[in-house]
């Protein structure tokens, strides 16, 4: 592996890690995976930590709680408000040991949806790796609500993808109670073998990673593999690993091999065009021809009026819009330059007949390429 040089590392430790699959946090594991964090800031290395664990925490510690719903409040929540306090200090008391100053940070997808939301994580957390202090990351699971389904990152792979990009890192590291991505479910097929190396997620990888959960952790390798998505596509390197292998982060930022690379996809895109990758600041759909996405898969063309067969949701000029196929796979997101019912309006159209169809004119260019990332 080719890290060596990786200055901002972004580590990712899962529930089934911290509790070794059980039912409290597992202090002997999270001492050891400490302490490798504590030896790679030692080495210069800026680490910023995601840390599941707040709602096995708190079921830790509420253990006689009844099954279920408390007060018409989702029982998670109570859990990962208790929980995420007796994580920190759990976390406090082992970096104290090394010296070592520790922030936290709770975010919600709505935290970073907008410009100024995600300027103000990002300056933040810049900020704390730049004085040396290492911050913990997890969702913010009380604000964060069931109900509001798609608004939550719902599991901390994804949001270890969106802080990775907030932050330009230079790779993340996942750490898991499986080794990686393998050619099977190890834990049924004892025949699979680890694949080290992937370069294009396609949907032979994804069909690789479906449905593999595991534990009291949210997330199997599919959000890992969505998450390795997001991360890649910016320019990111992800490298998904177990965990309990013995000086796992060490060996990795020694160039060892272990687990499975996922390679960046992309080069470093500049921040804004992370942000609209994310696709977690969009405002709306819009639904475009076969023609045209493969006109903008090749990378060149911007997105013309002719091109587009639907729009979903109301936006205006300067948002973010995800561009979708008519299955409805996003395939690249961008800065559009009319609201929704002007490109309502002009859908399927030539661009000659724009001034005739609309009071301003901003141009051809529903999307302009420069405003655009293609997935
Ligand atoms: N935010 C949740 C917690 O700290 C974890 C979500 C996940 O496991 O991905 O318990």
């Amino acid at each position: 592996m080719r890290y060596v040089s990786y200055h901002r590392i972004v580590v990712k430790l899962g529930t089934t890690l911290l509790t070794s699959g059980r039912d409290h946090l597992d202090l002997a594991v999270m001492a050891t995976l400490v302490e490798q964090v504590v030896a790679l800031h030692a080495r210069g290395r800026q680490i910023i930590v995601v840390s599941s664990g707040a709602v096995a925490a708190g079921r830790e510690r509420l253990r006689r709680l009844p099954p279920g719903d408390v007060h018409g409040t989702p029982l998670k929540q109570v859990l990962a408000s208790v929980g995420q306090s007796h994580l920190m200090s759990t976390y406090e008391t082992l970096f104290s040991r090394h010296d070592i100053i520790i922030a936290q940070a709770l975010l919600t997808r709505d935290s970073v949806v907008d410009r100024a939301g995600y300027l103000n994580a990002r300056n933040t957390l810049l900020a704390l790796c730049e004085m040396g202090v290492i911050c913990i990351v997890n969702e913010n699971d009380v604000v964060a609500v069931e109900e509001l389904g798609e608004r939550r990152f719902g599991d901390n792979d994804n949001l270890s993808a969106m802080v990775s990009n907030l932050v330009d890192a230079d790779v993340l590291v996942i750490l898991t109670d499986t080794g990686g991505l393998y050619t099977a479910d190890p834990r049924t097929h004892p025949d699979a073998t680890l694949i080290p190396r992937v370069d294009t997620i396609d949907a032979s990888v994804e069909a690789l990673a479906g449905g593999t959960v595991s534990g009291q952790g949210v997330g199997g390798m599919a959000t890992k593999v969505e998450a390795a998505r997001l991360a890649t596509c910016s320019g990111v390197e992800v490298v998904v690993a177990a965990g309990r292998e013995p000086d796992v982060l060490l060996r990795l930022d020694s160039g060892e091999r272990l687990g499975t690379l996922f390679a960046a996809s992309a080069s470093r895109l500049e921040s804004r065009k992370r942000w609209m990758a994310s696709g977690l600041a969009s405002h709306g759909r819009i639904v475009v021809d076969r023609g045209a996405v493969s006109a903008l898969k090749k990378g060149t063309g911007s997105l013309l009026p002719a091109g587009v067969t639907a729009v979903g949701g109301t936006f205006k000029r300067g948002d973010i819009v995800d561009i979708v196929g008519d299955g409805g796979a996003r395939i690249a997101s961008g800065i559009v330059n009319y609201d929704s019912g002007d490109v309502e309006r002009i859908r399927g159209q030539h661009t000659g007949r724009l001034a005739e169809l609309l009071e301003h004119v901003y141009g051809d260019e529903i999307v302009h390429r420069n405003n655009m990332v293609v997935l």
